[in-house]
């Protein structure tokens, strides 16, 4: 047993888990972090090693201008990149690939012209994205672009999502933001915050012992640590796995809200190319039909930087893609791309591909989460303060602005922080002197 008692145990260091332990840190107690990986920033995870420029495995662009990020992000210094305005989409809904205002022009996408006003209006009770659909009676290429208005980023397929808790979660404001890459990797951003902190990489938690006291932890190597508090922000997916057990088990409440959020899984694919093939107007290229989603252009060749595309998949398409192996992932994403540039030679100029699936992360188990039907107000179920001196953050457990973004799990961090002071201060003097 570690000879150990802190003020506080953050378990994570992903964005939510530094932001929190950081704001700890200023308070003057004593913080640990405990991270199971061997590195930290959690799905914010940038590769060296693919071309000669940073590219993300996990979280790549900071959305929108307003986001709260941007303090910290200027705060360290960062150079930002702006991708490209939406208008420098492609859509392709089955058929020709266009360029974003020609699809608008096909009169089988006029039906979804009120859409989002639909959404607005609908329910109590909540339906899913299928039922929604079927309930506006869209059909043919309207109803291929409303389930891409609605699961473009989502994991989840159409009858698993719920159309009111998409809407409580923010994230059709994806669409409709400008986005930013960090130039030398988001992954640069956790780090400029987790300065000065105290953190154990290569330390899985296996078990959390909570009471209204204190919190003891035990590692996966048996090792125990003990606190006044801790926060969790362990991803939903590994909560939900039961590879961490809670003594006594989480309450009613959460347990309820474990079973509305649910975790789905997210794939990317990197494609490196000799040369580009794709027009150089085109920042991204949404797919109504076929095994990818999404594909954009991460590097096109200027600057001496080798083109790469990014293949990006939720839901069930990322599912089928992640029980193939590597290789025939790439095969299925080249025949993809010479189905959508039938002029092209994609296979011929692939340099190499790399995948990366969430869903088999142990330390993530899923990408990212959404609401099912009916999960309304599931995420103030998942971090309310119900459990004694363990407390809740992570990108799961916030909405504002957009729900599982990386600014969600920054806000989670700092609104985790001020409950955990609050706490301590109610309690009692913060032993700032903790044996270490
Ligand atoms: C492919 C992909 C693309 C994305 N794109 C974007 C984007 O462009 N922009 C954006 O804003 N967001 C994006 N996101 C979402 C964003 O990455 C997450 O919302 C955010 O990084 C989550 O931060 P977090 O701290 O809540 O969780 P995590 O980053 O998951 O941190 C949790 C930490 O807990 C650790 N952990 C797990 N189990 C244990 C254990 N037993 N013991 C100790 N530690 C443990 C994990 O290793 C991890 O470091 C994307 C996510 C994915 C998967």
């Amino acid at each position: 047993m570690w000879d150990e008692i802190w003020d506080v145990i953050v378990i994570g260091a992903g964005m939510a888990g530094i932001a929190a332990a950081r704001e700890l840190l200023r308070a003057q107690l004593s913080v640990v972090v405990l991270e199971a990986r061997n590195r930290i920033g959690g799905r914010i995870w940038t590769l060296r090693d693919f071309c000669d420029e940073p590219v993300e495995a996990g979280a790549e662009f900071v959305h929108g201008r307003k986001s709260g990020i941007w303090p910290e992000i200027r705060r360290a210094g960062l150079d930002v990149r702006a991708s490209a305005p939406i208008l420098r989409s492609a859509f392709n809904l089955g058929g020709a690939t266009r360029w974003l205002p020609w699809i608008l022009v096909h009169p089988e996408t006029w039906a979804c012209a009120g859409m989002r006003r639909g959404i607005a209006r609908n329910g109590p009770p909540d339906l899913s994205v299928r039922e929604f659909i079927e309930k506006r009676g869209y059909r043919g290429r309207a109803r291929i672009l409303a389930e891409m208005t609605f699961l473009q980023h989502l994991p989840g397929g159409g009858n698993d999502v719920g159309v009111l808790g998409m809407v409580e979660d923010g994230v059709l404001d994806l669409q409709t933001r400008r986005n930013y890459r960090i130039v030398g990797g988001f992954d640069s951003l956790p780090r400029a915050l987790a300065d000065g902190l105290d953190i154990r990489l290569d330390c899985p938690v296996d078990a959390v012992f909570w009471d209204s006291e204190a919190v003891r932890l035990r590692l996966r190597n048996g090792r125990e640590l003990e606190a006044r508090a801790a926060i969790s922000t362990l991803p939903v997916g590994v909560v939900r796995s039961g590879t961490v057990r809670f003594v006594p088990p989480l309450p009613q409440s959460k347990q309820w809200a474990l079973a509305w959020v649910e975790m789905g899984p997210v794939l990317k694919l990197l494609l490196r190319f000799q040369e580009p093939f794709w027009p150089g107007w085109m920042e991204k290229l949404e797919c109504g039909t076929g095994p990818i989603n999404l594909y954009w252009s991460v590097f096109r060749g200027a600057d001496g930087a080798s083109p790469v595309l990014m293949a990006y998949c939720t839901g069930p398409r990322a599912a089928e893609l992640s029980v193939v192996s590597e290789q025939e992932a790439a095969e299925i994403a080249i025949a993809d791309l010479q189905r959508l540039f039938p002029k092209a030679d994609p296979r011929r100029m692939l340099v190499t591909c790399r995948r990366i699936d969430w869903t088999r992360d142990p330390f993530a188990a899923g990408g990212y989460t959404f609401l099912r039907p009916g999960g309304l107000r599931a995420r103030a179920c998942l971090r309310a303060a119900d459990t004694g001196m363990l407390f809740w953050a992570g990108a799961a457990t916030e909405q504002q602005p957009i729900a599982e973004i990386v600014e969600a799990a920054y806000r989670s961090g700092l609104r985790a922080a001020a409950e955990v002071r609050a706490a301590l201060e109610r309690a009692g003097e913060p032993r700032s002197s903790a044996r270490r």
